[in-house]
């Protein structure tokens, strides 16, 4: 049996079920808050920092004042891991506009709320994760120029949602999103890469894409490998003869991917995949002990 559900809420620990906000809370009427996921394993938070400094930067960007310091943030995620009944697991850090009234103007909603979950989380299926995700590109476009910019975390993930339920329609793991001029953003949760004769692209950020902190580590530990990686705008064709392709993600870990739209790809988890998947546990364990 897995441990129970555990949130943390101004500085008070209860089941996850027993916890509720105000339905004035604008997080719920707007979509107006932001969020982070992390993992932990053996009790130690997985990029804390990085994801600390990228809740700051969304809270910033969306004019939110966070309720806690970061060191207090950190603070009560490590008691939320003491508590909690396992040694590793996923955390989600909330961060809601907090309580105001009905009209959307931020100005009366004088206090943001912050809460932490701590569960236990799996993004694909096994068979997935050994056979590769089967991928769709959705029809709905990330914004890049225009509108919320994607590197905020925001509470807003309905194009990622409509994007999964397009996944569901065609019995897919999982979609991916292009932006307005058709280049390939990222997954509905994760950021993509290809493999084209044993060197990595990606696309950059400017494309739509979150700044993802796996992303970000697997760059460096491909570069340490001695894998050439280049960040380059990318289109379903490009993923079409890839010779591999793989998803990212603190949620997702590193999943290999077995076709998009229908066109099969070389070689899920293949020789480079594997060898990448083998350095970010090593890193994982180095970082976690
Ligand atoms: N893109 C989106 C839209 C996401 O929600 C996530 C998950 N945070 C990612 C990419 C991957 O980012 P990270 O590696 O920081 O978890």
């Amino acid at each position: 049996m897995t441990a129970t559900s555990l949130c943390w809420m101004n500085h008070e620990i209860k089941p996850t079920d027993e916890c509720s906000i105000s339905v004035l809370d604008h997080g719920l009427l707007y979509g107006d808050g932001i969020f982070e996921g992390l993992r932990f394993y053996h009790r130690h938070v997985l990029h804390l920092e990085q994801h600390l400094q990228r809740l700051q930067n969304s809270a910033h960007a969306l004019q939110l004042t966070l309720p806690f310091s970061l060191a207090e943030i950190g603070a009560a995620i490590e008691t939320l891991i003491n508590q909690y009944g396992e040694p590793s697991g996923y955390l989600r850090l909330v961060v809601t506009r907090g309580k105001g009234n009905l009209g959307l103007n931020p100005r009366h909603c004088p206090q943001a709320n912050l809460f932490i979950i701590v569960d236990q989380l799996s993004l694909a299926s096994s068979q997935a994760q050994l056979g590769g995700l089967k991928l769709v590109t959705s029809s709905i476009r990330r914004t890049t120029g225009t509108g919320l910019d994607a590197r905020v975390k925001s509470l807003n993930y309905l194009h990622s949602v409509l994007a999964r339920i397009e996944a569901n329609a065609a019995d897919a793991d999982e979609a991916i999103l292009l932006n307005e001029r058709g280049y390939i953003a990222e997954g509905t949760a994760e950021n993509l890469f290809i493999e084209i004769d044993g060197a990595l692209q990606t696309p950059p950020c400017s494309d739509g894409a979150l700044g993802g902190i796996t992303r970000l580590t697997v760059i460096r530990l491909a570069r340490q490998l001695g894998i050439d990686v280049q960040e380059r705008s990318l289109t379903p064709y490009d993923v079409y003869n890839a010779d591999a392709c793989f998803l990212t993600g603190s949620g997702a870990g590193l999943l290999p991917v077995a076709e998009l739209d229908g066109r099969v790809l070389a070689s899920p988890n293949g020789e480079l995949f594997k060898k990448l998947k083998q350095a970010f546990e090593q890193y994982i364990e180095a970082q976690c002990q």
